[in-house]
């Protein structure tokens, strides 16, 4: 429990940019996520350079963090939409290039379906960017199987 009461719950997050100076900016958003309220880095995974996957643009810059939290997980998107639109995400259309893009893959245990958030993150299983970083960081989060079906998406870790 935290001092506020709250209980405190592991969430991990999945970050990527593919505009601007998208290494600086994960890097950033990284630093803002241990410094949310009631909420410290767990872990980082390293940097991925990953080709677009259903979007346009420039490669992305990839990673996964894990927080420990008091924040709830409708506070926590809220969060990070704050994060993004600070960085200057723009979304022109589905898709599009994004200065930074931060997405809830899990919260604790919880499964959410409200129509503004879905966790476990719906797409999660169908990204070697998100399962790769986080496998990393979260071995016991990811099997071996879920890895080999993203095995063909091109991605390098810097
Ligand atoms: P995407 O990440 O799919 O490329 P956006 O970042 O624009 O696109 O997110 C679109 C919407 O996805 C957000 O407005 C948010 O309400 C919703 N959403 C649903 N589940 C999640 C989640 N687990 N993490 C982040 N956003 C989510
Ligand atoms: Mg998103």
């Amino acid at each position: 429990m935290s001092e506020a009461g709250s209980p405190e719950v592991l969430a991990y997050v999945a970050l990527g940019a593919n505009l601007g100076d998208a290494r600086a900016s994960v890097l950033a958003a990284v630093d803002a996520l241990g410094k949310l309220p009631g909420t410290r880095l767990v872990r980082a995974s390293s940097l991925y350079r990953t080709a677009p996957l259903e979007a346009s643009g420039p490669d992305f810059i990839n990673a996964v963090v894990a927080l420990q939290t008091t924040l709830s997980a409708p506070e926590l998107l809220t969060q990070l939409q704050q994060l993004e639109n600070a960085q200057g995400r723009q979304r022109p259309y589905v898709n599009a290039p994004r200065t930074l893009d931060l997405d809830i893959l899990l919260y604790g245990d919880a499964v959410i379906n409200s129509p503004v958030l879905q966790v476990p993150h719906p797409r999660m299983l169908q990204r070697a960017f998100v399962l790769v970083p986080l496998a990393e960081i979260a071995p016991g989060q990811v099997s071996a199987a879920q890895l080999a079906d993203v095995a063909s998406q091109r991605m390098h870790r810097l």
